[in-house]
């Protein structure tokens, strides 16, 4: 059966962002309408159940559209959302210019938000999922469908609102895609492609390496990215290759392009070879398995032509090391990925993200065509446009 009700301002969503607008909202009625059976699951997987929830040197450089990401992060930077969070009394901890809860438990920022969204008045909805959203006369008419437990539909809602604000997140990790909601009134949005997500490679580079992590530098298409890799049998993972995959999903890389690893990246090449030449007494396979996990200095050696159990070639062992190469295949999909890169198009909303199409709607959150690297540029994302969207519709 449809019933019908009344909003002020209903906010299709209810993850990171839309739990941040209705936690800084004041003055006006605000209802979350969520999908799920619960707001903020996603938030609850975040930086490994830790909640990354941004980073100290977050900058608009670590977008896909630094200047226009960069408008928004400068209204609403960092050290504002760390103030942001202290205020609403969670506690945070700064671990390696990463900022996490001092609990170090995602529940605690998701805690901490519904909480303040509460205080704040918000209504949050759950089992709803808006199927469309139509202009009429000075406001929105949405079509729920209300689910079950198992997602089946179990009735109809229509509700009408003054304001509405699309925050669906996008369709990473089992997230759902719902920005034709927007399209259907006139807005444009450029496909969704999965980002923050392992790469598929070449496997005869990768073989035998299964579950071994290194840290190195990884570079491609001249961007080099620091940090762990862990290598798969089709691919790597790791935040190095998580980075660098930003670069396929936003088509400034191609398949077949080379992937480098730097396997020392704070040794130079002649420091790499002198080190290596200093151990002509010992056989290849014990200089390079004093330094590398013991499958790597086997693929190392083996790239290098090296028999294990010769005299080491200090040029050739060195160079392999300074530059392990694989040839990008692809990246893995949606499923495994953290963001997409994709989304609503920003020019088709204001300074305060309001719609220059449709009146009275809003965006924000990873629905928008933003997306940044990891190191909690995401979730600043969220934070930062929530605030825009806030701005206007808070008194
Ligand atoms: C495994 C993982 C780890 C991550 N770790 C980090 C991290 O440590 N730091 C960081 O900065 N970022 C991280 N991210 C990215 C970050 O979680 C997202 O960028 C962020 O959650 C986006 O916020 P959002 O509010 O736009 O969307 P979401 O948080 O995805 O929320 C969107 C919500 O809208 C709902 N929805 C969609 N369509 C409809 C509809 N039609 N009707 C009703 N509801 C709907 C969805 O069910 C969902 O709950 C991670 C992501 C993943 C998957």
């Amino acid at each position: 059966m449809s019933k019908s009700c009344v909003k002020d301002i209903a906010v299709i969503g209810g993850g990171a962002a839309a739990l941040a607008f209705a936690a800084m909202t004041s003055g006006r009625r605000v209802t979350l309408l969520e999908a799920g059976a619960r707001v903020g699951k996603k938030l609850l997987a975040t930086g490994n159940g830790k909640c990354n929830l941004t980073g100290l040197s977050v900058s608009a450089a670590d977008f896909n559209a630094p200047e226009k990401a960069g408008f928004f992060l400068e209204k609403f930077p960092p050290e504002r959302a760390i103030e942001f969070f202290e205020s609403l009394g969670l506690c945070t901890r700064v671990t390696g210019g990463r900022v996490y809860p001092y609990s170090e438990c995602a529940s605690s920022v998701l805690d901490t938000l519904m909480a303040a969204a509460k205080e704040r008045g918000a209504e949050m909805l759950t089992r709803r999922e808006v199927r469309s959203v139509k202009r009429e006369h000075d406001g929105f008419v949405l079509d729920v469908i209300l689910t079950d437990d198992k997602g089946a539909e179990t009735g109809r809602e229509r509700l009408t609102a003054n304001a509405v604000v699309l925050a669906t997140g996008s369709g990473a990790s089992g997230g759902r895609d719902s920005v034709s909601l927007y399209t259907a009134l006139g807005h444009t949005a450029r496909a969704f492609a999965p980002s923050l997500v392992p790469l598929k490679t070449d496997r005869e580079s990768v073989k035998g390496l299964n579950g071994v992590r290194v840290k190195c530098a990884a570079e491609l298409c001249g961007v080099r990215a620091e940090g762990e890799i862990l290598f798969r049998d089709y691919g790597i993972s790791g935040i190095a290759a998580m980075d660098l995959s930003a670069l396929y999903a936003r088509g400034r890389a191609k398949k077949g392009e080379s992937i480098v690893l730097d396997l020392m990246p704070e040794r130079t090449l002649a420091e790499v070879e002198a080190r290596i030449a200093a151990q002509t007494d010992r056989s290849a396979e014990r200089v390079l398995k004093g330094m590398f996990h013991s499958r790597v200095a086997e693929r190392i050696a083996e790239r290098a032509g090296q028999p294990l159990d010769a005299t080491p070639d200090a040029k050739a062992l060195a160079a392999v090391i300074k530059a392990y190469s694989l040839t990008l295949y692809g990246c893995a999909d949606a499923d495994r990925a953290q963001v997409m890169s994709g989304g609503l198009s920003l020019d088709e909303f204001d300074e305060c993200l309001r719609s220059r199409i449709v009146p009275d709607a809003y965006a924000m959150g990873e629905a928008l065509d933003v997306d940044g690297l990891c190191g909690g540029c995401n979730l600043q994302w969220a934070w930062s446009s929530a605030y825009a969207v806030s701005c206007a519709l808070g008194k």
